[in-house]
């Protein structure tokens, strides 16, 4: 008996994922890789054209004798739209099935002002950008949203989330999903970037950390190619891992010590107050950067220093093969990641360290949408997803 999968197993789904890589092929290309008759591909490949999630590729193929139409993912079928939402300011994009932004827009807001104005404000942002692009609400696929704190992935919502007064159990995919029309995905920003950076970075890649470095700091794992939430969702909260135990270091999470009340960009703001210096967040902390201040470019290399400390354990429990710094303070570059990488290569497991590559975000403050967008597509997209909206 064969190990090979049957070709059975292909539905309509299934082919759509074969051709979801871009490359266009032809029926006979189809038979010979599902190893389905010429008939049942031909009738899957019908439905996917009717429902417009694929076209006929530009130019036919030749193959020695009579051209043959090819087939190809139509990334434009839909849209979806991506939200992250920070402590302090939100991005908003509509992109197509392939993550490709169409629009976007940024604005400060500030996420203690609750659920209802800060959603209302996504539904208004959102209606807008449709509108500028002759997009109706019907071609949106779904939502993913983003939160800057713990959501229960199943069900959407915030769980005790500490920086989100009245958020707490909001059911946000009901409330969004109702006023957009559309299914909505909901989860902790920090696992959403790091979706967006594998996706867009290096969807080759099987484990990966993504850090952002932030008003606070958490960690995005991906492992076998997937988001690794956690039993609880709770997984990649490194930011109130202890690192120090000088008492007067006390965490905004009650505890003492805790690697973000050293290290987060609100942190490193303070100790420039401290010191005279203005500095509100951890954007300002960068402006000082980039103005050569010299305490900033030395508090922010020793923030890289200890954050790399916590990581140097975690590169000798997971083996990661790429960790990626962002979030705002990871603008600092080479600041940030020198520190980082000196005590993860002096730290870590020689073969840990081996072939890991440390470097900062390739999508910058957009990993948090295109990962948002990344979340949906894979919803809507999944095989099974594709057969049964194919069906019903
Ligand atoms: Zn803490």
């Amino acid at each position: 008996m064969s190990s090979e999968p049957s070709g059975a197993v292909y539905g309509a789904g299934a082919l759509l994922s074969i051709l979801r890589d871009g490359q266009a092929r032809t029926r006979a290309e189809l038979v010979q890789m599902t190893g389905l008759a010429r008939s049942t591909v031909s009738q899957r490949l019908d439905a996917l054209m009717h429902h417009r999630l694929i076209m006929p590729a530009g130019d036919a193929i030749f193959s020695g004798g009579r051209p043959a139409t090819a087939f190809a993912f139509n990334s434009g079928a839909r849209v979806v739209l991506g939200a992250d939402l920070g402590a302090t300011h939100a991005r908003v994009a509509v992109t197509d099935l392939g993550t490709e932004i169409i629009a976007e827009r940024t604005a400060d807001l500030p996420i203690d002002r609750g659920p209802e104005p800060t959603l209302s404000w996504l539904v208004e942002a959102f209606t807008e950008l449709l509108a500028t692009h002759d997009l109706t609400s019907d071609q949106i696929a779904g939502v993913g949203v983003g939160l800057p704190g713990p959501v229960e992935h199943s069900s959407g919502r915030p769980v005790n989330p500490p920086i989100m007064p009245g958020w707490d159990g909001f059911p946000v995919p009901e409330w969004l999903g109702s006023r957009l029309g559309a299914p909505v995905l909901v989860d902790n920003d920090v696992n959403i970037m790091a979706l967006g950076e594998h996706w867009a970075g290096q969807p080759e890649v099987d484990h990966l950390i993504f850090v952002k470095i932030g008003t606070g700091i958490g960690c995005g794992i991906v492992s076998e190619r997937r988001l690794h939430r956690g039993a609880q969702g709770a997984a990649g909260d490194i930011g109130h891992i202890r690192v120090t135990t000088a008492d007067d270091v006390v965490c905004r999470c009650g505890n003492i010590g805790c690697l973000e009340a050293l290290a987060s960009g609100s942190a490193l703001a303070g100790q420039l107050r401290a010191a005279g210096l203005r500095a509100e967040g951890s954007r300002d902390v960068i402006e000082l950067v980039r103005a050569g201040n010299v305490q900033a470019v030395r508090l922010v290399r020793q923030a890289g220093r200890e954050i790399g400390d916590v990581l140097a354990s975690i590169v000798n429990f997971f083996n990661p093969a790429v960790i990626v710094v962002g979030g705002d303070v990871s603008e600092a570059g080479e600041h940030v990641l020198a520190g980082v990488r000196e005590v993860i290569y002096s730290r870590s497991l020689p073969l840990a360290t081996h072939d890991l590559s440390i470097r900062s975000s390739r999508l910058g403050d957009r990993a948090g949408v295109v990962g948002a967008a990344v979340m949906v597509i894979e919803h809507v997209l999944a095989p099974h997803t594709v057969d049964r909206a194919i069906a019903g």
